[in-house]
Parts: C-alpha cells; sequence; structure tokens
C-alpha cells in the first residue's frame, strides 16, 4: 500500500532510533508523513520525542520535499518502507501545497507526492 502526506504510521523505536517492523523494539509511535519518495517517507518527530537521525527541515528542504511549511523548524527523520509497523490512519484527502485548502478523495499530482490543486495550477499567483 502505497501512503500519502497526512496519513500516521506507527513505528517501532528501539534505542531512540525508528527500527525495522520486525526487529525488537521499546516503544510504539505515531507520526505523521510529512514527504514520500519513491524509497520511503519523510515523518514529522514532534519536539518532546527524540529520534536518532532526525533533522530540522529548513527552508530549502521543505521546498524542495514538498514539505507544508508549518514544518519549517521542526524535527523530520527519513524511513524506509520497512520501518513502517503498521499503518495508523489515512487521510481521505490531501491539502494543496501552495493554498493549504484541503480537497477530499485527492491524490498526489505532483512528482514528489504532493498535490497542488486545479486553482493553483492553473494560477500560481492566486
Ligand atoms: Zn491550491
Amino acid at each position: 500500500m502505497k501512503l500519502n502526506r497526512g496519513d500516521r504510521v506507527d513505528c517501532r523505536i528501539k534505542d531512540a532510533a525508528i527500527v525495522s517492523s520486525y526487529k525488537e523494539y521499546d516503544e510504539v509511535r505515531t507520526f505523521e508523513i510529512v514527504s514520500v519518495d519513491k524509497h520511503g517517507y519523510y515523518l514529522f518527530v514532534p519536539s518532546y520525542v527524540y529520534i536518532k537521525k532526525s533533522v530540522t527541515a529548513d527552508v530549502y528542504q521543505c521546498k524542495h520535499l514538498g514539505i507544508d511549511n508549518r514544518f519549517i523548524d521542526e524535527q523530520i527523520v527519513y524511513i524506509q518502507e520497512n520501518q513502517v509497523y503498521r499503518v495508523s490512519a489515512v487521510l481521505d484527502g490531501m491539502s494543496c501545497i501552495v493554498c493549504q485548502e484541503f480537497f477530499f478523495m485527492a491524490e498526489p499530482n505532483q512528482e514528489n507526492g504532493s498535490l497542488v490543486c486545479y486553482s493553483c495550477r492553473k494560477n500560481p499567483y492566486r
């Protein structure tokens, strides 16, 4: 199953690192997907959680990865497909990356897994 940004996944955590879904673990945590690529997902790491290998999302990275601006200066971490222990919640639709409007049942139409709505595609400066 291919997941999209806004969906939530549960990951197994061992010694503050996200491990493969079949490995031993200390706890399970739920994360929101903020970007998708061919092999895995970028997850939002809330400030009260410490996860190894997480990085601060800067403006360039958010733009490059199509991450929503509200995650600038927040912690994100990249995981592979096999580090998804289970799907926690699937969002029925997506928000446009440009105007932030939410569209039910919408699917990504950009290479980086984001959605640009019809209005924004027609008029990028609206
Ligand atoms: Zn839009």
